[in-house]
């Protein structure tokens, strides 16, 4: 195959994503991150002072091909700005840009060139600070930094919030960040302090449990993004079932700071099964706007 026929696929294949989500009922979306074989490995490869040795198993027969930082680290290639510029060329639907944030990067690479974590992270979101500027500058308006590694080293947060300062500071841009898999009683209430518009979470995989402690905080300076749809199951939730989260949510949230979406990404899900939980959840937050 050759890099045209290539790119022509992966296109074609972002071109499905969208429409499948449009069908579905989706407000907000992108096209799926068919560049991105994972979220570390793909931006560290538009990076200098990257290299990468080899596999490292992450879970199960699960690998990802971690990187080395064995030099400064500095920006190179655009990461999302023509995934962007093409998405916004093929739908009118808003459209969400996902950048792994600073800490995750720094905290899923080997570290063999800076002295401390800290240093790492700043570099790394100055790099990112750049990719966001040219991203705002094409016309993105809602960028989700991923930073699922900070409840693994909760002592480690005020990092993670410096890095995330540098990425937002002064933008213009709607921020979310997006953090799944990890213990939230560990980075709260801290995670509120950050500069960003939305907390994008997971609650689905843990039956809604965190509502009960989390309601008690003011989530004034936020948004709140509930994931109501668990992406670790093939089993497809019922619209009643889903109502019945969101609605649970609602009692502490005031419906417009309250966006719903998947626990996270879909993409270990057959198609039609991620398209079957997408519809569900669009249907359940049709149904409940309509009621309220
Ligand atoms: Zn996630």
């Amino acid at each position: 195959m050759t890099r045209e026929e290539f790119e022509e696929r992966v296109r074609d294949a972002g071109k499905i994503t969208v429409k499948d989500q449009e069908l579905a009922g989706v407000d907000i979306i992108w096209e799926g991150e068919m560049r991105r074989r994972d979220m570390i490995e793909y931006l560290a490869g538009k990076m200098e002072g990257f290299v990468i040795y080899g596999d490292v198993r992450v879970w199960g027969n699960n690998y990802y091909r971690k990187p080395s930082i064995v030099a400064p680290v500095r920006y190179r290639d655009e990461w999302a700005v023509d995934d962007f510029t093409y998405l916004r060329g093929i739908t009118d639907k808003d459209i969400k840009v996902p950048l792994t944030g600073p800490y995750t990067m720094a905290e899923w690479c080997f570290n063999e060139c800076y002295g401390s974590k800290r240093e790492l992270v700043i570099a790394l979101a100055e790099a990112e600070r750049e990719e966001v500027e040219r991203l705002v500058r094409a016309g993105a308006g809602y960028i989700q930094i991923d930073e699922p590694a900070i409840p693994t080293r909760p002592e480690e947060i005020d990092i993670a919030e410096e890095g995330v300062e540098i990425v937002t500071g002064g933008s213009s841009a709607y921020f979310g960040i997006h953090i799944c898999y990890g213990d939230y009683s560990k980075i709260f209430p801290g995670i509120l302090d950050f500069p960003v518009d939305q907390l994008t979470l997971e609650f689905a995989n843990k039956e809604f449990v965190d509502l009960e402690w989390m309601g008690e905080y003011s989530f004034a300076d936020e948004d709140l993004g509930l994931g109501c749809i668990d992406v670790h199951t093939r089993r497809v939730e019922k619209v009643g079932d889903v109502k019945r989260a969101i609605g649970r949510a609602l009692e502490k949230i005031d419906p417009r700071e309250l966006y719903v979406n998947p626990d996270c990404g879909l993409k270990l899900l057959p198609r039609s099964i991620a398209f079957e939980k997408m519809r569900v959840m669009c249907q359940a937050a049709k149904e409940l706007r309509d009621e309220l």
